[in-house]
């Protein structure tokens, strides 16, 4: 296909943080550029509209709370739980200082083509929407990913929110059951207690935090039962009896109840591509349903590259970022970049927050038995795990919600992580 006939240069599907900054990116670099989403609403994506930004303005709403309580020793007299609908209004009015710049007016006034609608594949080079065909000749699929749900016996008559809708929230539970251990679990499950639940975690898992270290996970299941919090590893809520009474299986032991009065689901999340017709592009897909990419990014269509959570790999806005960047620089140079999270970052945005740096000490050492034959290697210090009481820190570099600010209390827990050269 020849520039001459394509109508754009970049046609985005979804745009939340990868397709934004791809769309916005390659405007402003003089492409013709059409960008897609569903709603005018989901503009911005699950991290504007049901992910980072919420979440870390409810964690800041209740780490107020939080403070406020500790502050009785200094005679102020704190009492009660949070208004919730109070709360919320703080969440809503920070997601709506990100709204004016992600939203379909801002980014058509930044050069950017956008449709509202269900787009299809058609071809190879060709997107169908609101009844018309458009062709690129750059083409991104950057449809983000979704909450996985829970399908349990008696589910039907539970109120089971997840991060799409417990936004929604006006009024707080008075027992909050959280199922599952990661990020988003133990983050908003520490926020909700703070506000005035009684909160539940139960993860199947045998700690919270799996993709971290044992001794992390460790300090924080103790800071968070300390704070009030109840919580069940190795146990599964296996089914609903009623409304507000779980059954849960642990992995050892008899299986008991649980009264709670909503539930917030939090088991990993999906990537699905229905409605796409992917197929109609030449893309394929792997048994899972997974789009195969390689380590550019790039779909089995040479000319259609995938980007963010739909990439199924790291799912985080500044992963969607650093796909957002490699792809940049692989639409312009000769020499194409490879996909590499080596030196990739995140952080748990608990109290105290969890920092992951670089590569995990059992990936180290997988490496280091590969590349050495089995022969001794030396000591090499190459990461980091950092637990800190202070407020500090970043969700992604984009948002204004998230700048870092001076750290408060600060106290450090650091472990360094090494590669033990063996006894020669
Ligand atoms: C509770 C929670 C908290 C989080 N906190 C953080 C954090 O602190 N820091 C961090 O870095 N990450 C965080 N994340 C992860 C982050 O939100 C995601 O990784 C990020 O939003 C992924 O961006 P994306 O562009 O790939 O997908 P999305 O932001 O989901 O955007 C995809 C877009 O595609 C659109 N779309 C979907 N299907 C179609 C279709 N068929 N046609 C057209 N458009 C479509 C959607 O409407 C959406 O707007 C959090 C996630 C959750 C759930």
């Amino acid at each position: 296909m020849t520039k001459k006939e394509a109508d754009f240069d970049l046609i985005v599907l979804g745009a939340g943080s990868a397709g934004l900054g791809l769309a916005l990116f390659m405007a402003k670099a003089d492409m013709r550029v059409l960008l897609i989403d569903r709603t005018a609403q989901d503009v911005g994506g699950d991290c504007l509209n049901h992910g980072c930004v919420p979440s870390k303005a409810l964690i800041h709403a209740s780490r107020q709370v939080h403070q406020a309580r500790q502050a009785t020793q200094f005679g102020l007299q704190v009492s009660g739980a949070a208004d919730m609908a109070q709360v919320m209004d703080y969440v809503q009015s920070r997601q709506a200082i990100i709204r004016h710049h992600e939203n379909p007016d801002y980014l058509r006034e930044q050069g950017v083509t956008v449709e509202i609608g269900t787009p299809k594949f058609v071809g190879e080079h060709e997107v169908e929407i609101n009844g018309r065909t458009y062709r690129g000749r750059k083409l991104a699929v950057a449809t983000g990913s979704r909450p996985k749900q829970l399908q349990l016996p008696g589910a039907e008559r539970v109120q089971l929110y997840d991060n799409q809708h417990v936004w929604d929230l006006r009024h707080l539970p008075a027992r909050l059951l959280v199922v599952g251990g990661g990020p988003n679990s133990v983050e908003l499950g520490q926020a909700m207690q703070r506000l005035g639940s009684q909160v539940t975690i139960v993860h199947h898992g045998p700690r919270l935090l799996e993709h971290e270290d044992a001794t992390i996970s460790q300090v924080l299941e103790e800071r968070l039962r300390a704070e009030g919090l109840t919580i069940h590893c190795n146990a599964e809520v296996v089914s609903f009896s009623s409304a507000t009474h779980a059954r849960v299986q642990p992995k050892e032991g008899a299986e008991f109840g649980l009264d709670f009065d909503i539930g917030y689901v939090a088991i990993g999340r999906e990537v699905r591509f229905e409605g796409l017709q992917l197929e109609k592009a030449g893309i394929e897909v792997d048994e899972d349903g997974h789009i195969k990419l390689d380590e550019h990014l790039t779909t089995t269509n040479p000319d259609i590259v995938v980007a963010g959570d739909a990439a199924n790999s790291l799912k985080f806005s500044h992963g969607a970022e650093l796909h957002m960047r490699l792809l940049v620089f692989n639409f312009f140079s000769p020499i194409k970049k490879q996909l590499d999270y080596d030196h990739f970052s995140w952080v748990t945005f608990t109290d105290p927050e969890v920092a992951h740096f670089g590569l995990d000490e059992p990936e180290l050492k997988k490496r280091a038995r590969a590349t050495s034959g089995g022969k001794p290697t030396s000591p090499t210090t190459t990461g980091l795990w950092l637990m800190s009481t202070a407020t500090a820190g970043c969700c992604c570099s984009s948002r204004k919600t998230c700048s870092p600010s001076p750290a408060r209390n600060a106290g450090f827990w650091v472990a360094p992580w090494w590669l033990p050269a063996p006894a020669s």
